[in-house]
């Protein structure tokens, strides 16, 4: 049967005329084996081409092999299969009373493609989602199985790999005990005067939101964990009933505020599992920088805000731990991470995307791998300081390219 294939958004419409969706390892490893060029679809949730294997290629979805959640409770791991969205695992790894460090804002994502793209939620201690991956297992172009552990120096390109060095069939994670969450929304934050640092740290994650329609933050989200001293938040009055960070839509689809407690994985995320994440209509765009470069960058796109607010939904301003994952934005420095919610126009939205890249230029911004971004290839690999690490990598397990689409091609480009 052939069908139109495209990703969450509706933005990429994939060439591939099939979905093939292989329901035994031993049909993926044969597929794989007789196929020259390859990507694997996760849940679709990108913005951008980074799945898309060419007119040629095989697209593959995981989502029909049998789905394991194995949780070690002595060890305090879990190893989960790649087909896996963030929702399940979070409920089988509750069950067994134990906890993931962080979620981002949804958790209709799968853990896979999640950590391909270097995906991340918020907190200044908080790495991203795949600073919790301690062992990946792949299925590499011949068909054969590799497990790449955490203390193999090749681990750290196994992990925000762009789905580039083969099928990504389980994954092991760290776990720590259960922990509860209290979300508590502020309104108003002014930027002038702001003390980012300061905000950034008042809980164990931190969102600002603001639609650049006029000066400061619409909102501030915390996430306080119940087990850790939570300081005062002086800066902004409290929101005195549920909202939604997106104007306009309802606060129905949003975890629980106005600050009662529950399960980390029914408060770290914004979104409920059951409800359209986000707005549901849109494009996304982030970019990642130095946190000690936050405040000049914020001032950057208040300068600009009269371009910007016209197509913006909502821009989300977050933090991520430093990470040595070698294509992570967030490799080796603690970063702030700039997120735009686009209007769905993709016409209307690049010109304003190019403007915020030249905004943000001063600060070398990486951009977040699944979404619309404009940067040339060749500034990329300018801000990636372990990319010939992560070229010999790829070119040691697949060396004819067989999981390289155009997107990781024109990225990787020629060792000089
Ligand atoms: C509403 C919404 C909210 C979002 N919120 C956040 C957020 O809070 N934080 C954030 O950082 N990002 C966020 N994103 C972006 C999203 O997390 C990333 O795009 C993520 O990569 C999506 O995961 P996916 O499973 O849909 O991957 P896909 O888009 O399907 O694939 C992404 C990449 O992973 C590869 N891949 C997928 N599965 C495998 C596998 N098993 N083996 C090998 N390669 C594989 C694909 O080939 C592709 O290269 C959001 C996106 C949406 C739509």
């Amino acid at each position: 049967m052939t069908r139109t294939l495209t990703n969450w958004a509706g933005n990429i419409t994939y060439t591939a005329g099939e979905l093939h969706r292989p329901s035994s390892l031993d049909a993926l490893r044969a597929l794989v084996a007789g196929s020259s060029r390859v990507r694997v679809l996760g849940s679709g949730h990108s913005f951008n081409e980074i799945a898309e294997p060419g007119p040629d290629g095989v697209l593959l979805s995981l989502a029909a092999l049998p789905p394991a959640v194995d949780v070690d409770t002595a060890a305090r791991t879990v190893r989960v299969s790649g087909g896996v969205r963030y929702a399940e695992l979070a409920r089988r790894v509750h069950e067994h009373e134990l906890a993931l460090h962080n979620m981002a804002s949804l958790p209709h994502i799968s853990v896979a493609g999640s950590v391909a793209t270097g995906t991340h939620g918020s907190g200044v201690t908080n790495g991203s989602l795949a600073a919790a991956v301690r062992e990946v297992e792949l299925i590499t172009a011949d068909g054969s199985t590799l497990v790449i552990g955490r203390d193999e120096e090749r681990f750290g390109g196994a992990v925000t790999s762009l789905g580039a060095l083969g099928v990504v069939t389980a994954l092991t994670l760290d776990l720590e005990p259960d922990f509860e969450v209290s979300q508590h929304v502020f309104t108003e934050l002014p930027l002038e005067g702001l003390d980012f640092e300061a905000v950034a740290a008042s809980a164990y994650s931190v969102s600002l939101f603001t639609d650049w329609g006029r000066p400061g933050f619409r909102q501030v989200w915390l996430k306080r964990r119940t087990d850790r001293p939570s300081p005062d938040f002086p800066w902004a009055a409290p929101a005195t009933g549920p909202v939604h960070p997106v104007p306009g839509m309802p606060a129905r689809n949003c975890t629980e505020q106005l600050g009662v407690p529950g399960p980390w994985h029914e408060r770290l995320p914004h979104f409920r599992a059951e409800f359209t994440p986000s707005s549901g209509a849109e494009l996304q765009s982030e970019y990642l920088l130095a946190r000690s470069d936050a405040m000049a960058a914020l001032h950057a796109l208040d300068a600009i805000r009269a371009a910007v607010a016209p197509v913006l939904q909502i821009c989300e301003v977050r933090t991520v731990a430093a990470d040595d994952q070698w294509l992570s934005p967030a490799y080796g420095r603690d970063t702030v991470a700039v997120h735009f919610t686009w209007i769905e126009d993709t016409a209307a939205v690049l010109p304003v995307v190019r403007r915020v890249e030249r905004a943000l230029e001063p600060f070398g911004p990486r951009p977040h791998w699944g979404k619309v971004f404009t940067v040339p290839p060749e500034v990329l690999r300018e801000r990636s300081p372990r990319l010939d690490g992560f070229r010999a990598l790829a070119a040691g397990l697949d060396p004819a390219g067989t999981f390289a689409n155009a997107f990781v091609r024109d990225f990787l480009g020629s060792p000089s």
